[in-house]
């Protein structure tokens, strides 16, 4: 049944007319028409009255699915043919605690392997490159840690096979490396360990393996199955050695795919590019993509222009496990989203509309599978259930030292049964993408002194993703181990109540500097809280103490007036800036 569903559309489904339906719920209290939508509980009640089992689909979901059955079900149950199946390059996520080194080793591998190839060869970060060992390819995942691997595993797409745990020999096993063991666990990927920093005179590699044996992780000299490579990134020692490991587990794991027959694939990132369009770089899992194919991956759907490599190439096509840049969707997909070659375009248009609608008449993106990890507000609730509870952060800040101080800080706080996992710490204000990751991976968005955008702001409120900025540090550190003590109170929040975009500065003698304004939502109001932002940023805060409108006072101005803000301690306005103004209102604790 599609969620609001009437008492005529649901008889009849139940071999019952819609009286019976109105009857029986009116008996349960429940007083409604025939043609009124019912909510989630009245179906399932009257269905199980019935001892039916009924499953509640979002409206277009159906459709969809039907047309997924149409177009698709030949193509799903045709298994790859044996004789058509080759071995496949295995897709290598790097994973580690934060300054372990990853960044370095995948810099290292690419450019070994540039060096080795042509000469010169210019690349392009496209989200994963491929490399080849001794005429073996091997894809790598250019985002390292396991943010993007978690986002993809809450939207189903499991591209991954193979985890390569970085672990610095001086540093040891930290929360995550716990972290990403259990990100590779739970996705039953197989493991090899990099004993990253041996160059470093503290480095301690033996600790590091009681360490990780001590974590289930029995390293094969101790005769375990754990394969552990000691490296230097800096130095790039031992790194053939680490690709060679990576090449035997992929031959042990027998990766194959066939191809032949369409595409299938999984969006790896996805954007907007100037002068480009849409542009989704995509792993192809099995099948062959070629340029002209008509293409679908959620609501995008298009057909190939171009194919574009990691080095920037123009390539025909794209074999199983090749990471590509795909040219000529109709808009960004999202990252996880699956790619279908479709017979032709009007399916692959069809089945994207009907997706598009379905997210439109649902209201929210495409469903997520539940992610691990606890909200800021659920968070006691999960330690109390005697579970190590993992608090995934978004981390955004001002400038690289506060992002510094603040993850170091917040680190101090982790316990025995509370781990943080920052799925993404950056600098600058809250974007749509942080939203989109945090949305992933059941994060809660931490900005300091900086703020969401309007449009971050709108698509936390509709996905339900918690923003929280501090500007004050101990402040944020409280309300963390508030939330670890269940005592979490949000005694206040900050409600936006005007936006204004300052479209000139004008110095007047006497005055001082004044911002001509243009009022985009809500009302400016003289005596209000105020912030000035830039690109997100928070530059100054204070109060709003003179507020004009043709050169008179005003005591507000609302949205779509220009009105000009006297700026009374801070004169370093620019045009562009955001000028926000803000009230504190109590929240009752649900
Ligand atoms: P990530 O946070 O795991 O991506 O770590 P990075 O790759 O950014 O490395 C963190 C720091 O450790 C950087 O300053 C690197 O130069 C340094 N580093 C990485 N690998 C090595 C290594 O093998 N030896 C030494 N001595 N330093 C390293």
């Amino acid at each position: 049944m599609e969620r609001g569903s009437t008492a005529r559309d649901l008889g009849p489904k139940l071999n019952r007319s819609a009286g019976d339906v109105v009857r029986f719920l009116l008996l349960q209290g429940e007083m409604v028409t025939a043609t009124q939508s019912l909510t989630d509980d009245m179906i399932e009640l009257f269905a199980a009255e019935l001892g039916a089992q009924v499953r509640l689909v979002d409206p277009g979901e159906e459709k969809e699915a039907e047309l997924l059955a149409k177009y698709f079900e030949d193509e799903d149950e045709e298994e790859e043919r044996e004789e058509d199946l080759r071995p496949r390059p295995p897709v290598v996520t790097v994973m580690g605690h934060v300054d372990h080194g990853k960044t370095l080793l995948l810099d290292r591998i690419r450019s070994a392997n540039v060096v080795a190839g042509e000469a010169g060869g210019i690349t392009q970060h496209i989200g994963a490159y491929q490399v080849t060992w001794q005429d073996h390819p091997i894809t790598f995942i250019d985002t390292p840690g396991h943010a993007a691997f978690t986002a993809m595993r809450a939207r189903g797409a499991e591209v991954t096979d193979i985890v390569v745990l970085v672990v610095a020999a001086d540093d040891g096993v930290m929360p995550q490396t716990v972290g990403a063991i259990d990100h590779a666990r739970a996705a039953d990927v197989p493991i090899v360990v990099a004993v990253n920093k041996m160059d470093r005179p503290d480095a301690n590699p033996d600790r590091v393996l009681q360490q990780l044996a001590e974590r289930g992780l029995v390293p094969e000299a101790w005769g375990g199955d754990t394969i552990t490579v000691q490296i230097s990134a800096l130095a790039s020692t031992g790194i053939d050695d680490l690709l060679e490991q990576i090449t035997l587990v992929a031959e042990v794991e027998e990766l194959l795919a066939s191809p032949e027959g369409r595409a299938r694939g999984t969006v790896l990132e996805a954007n907007l590019e100037a002068g480009r369009g849409p542009v989704a770089t995509v792993i192809v899992e099995r099948g062959t993509l070629r340029v002209g194919d008509p293409v679908v991956a959620g609501a995008a759907w298009g057909r190939v222009k171009a194919l574009v490599d990691d080095r920037g190439d123009h390539v025909k096509e794209a074999p199983p496990s090749m990471p590509v840049q795909v040219l000529g969707f109709s808009e960004p997909p999202q990252a996880g989203d699956e790619l279908r070659v479709a017979k032709d375009l009007t399916t692959a248009r069809t089945l994207g509309e009907a997706r598009a609608q379905r997210f439109r008449l649902s209201g929210h993106l495409p469903a997520l599978s539940a992610a691990a990890g606890a909200k800021l507000e659920d968070l006691f609730e999960q330690i109390q259930r005697g579970e190590t509870a993992t608090l995934n952060l978004v981390l955004k800040a001002d400038v690289q030292g506060s992002l510094e101080a603040v993850t170091e800080s917040l680190r101090k706080l982790e316990r025995d049964d509370v781990k943080l996992s920052f799925v993404h710490r950056g600098v600058g204000g809250i974007t749509e993408n942080d939203v989109q990751l945090a949305r992933a991976s059941n994060a809660t968005i931490i900005g300091f002194n900086v703020r969401p955008d309007r449009r971050a702001r709108e698509m936390a409120e509709a996905s339900d993703v918690e923003v929280r900025t501090y500007e004050i540090i101990y402040k944020l550190l409280e309300d963390i181990e508030a939330a670890m003590l269940g005592m979490l109170v949000p005694e206040t929040e900050e409600v936006v109540t005007g936006e204004a975009e300052v479209r000139q500065v004008f110095r007047i003698p006497r005055v001082g500097a004044v911002a001509g304004c243009y009022v985009r939502e809500g009302t400016i109001t003289r005596g209000s809280k105020v912030r000035f932002l830039r690109e997100g940023v928070v530059i100054w805060r204070g109060t709003v103490t003179s507020l004009r409108r043709f050169k008179e006072d005003a005591r507000e101005v609302q949205s779509g007036y220009e009105c000009g803000i006297g700026l009374s301690d801070y004169q370093d306005l620019k045009e562009g800036d955001i000028i926000e103004t803000f009230e504190e209102r109590e929240i009752p604790r649900t």
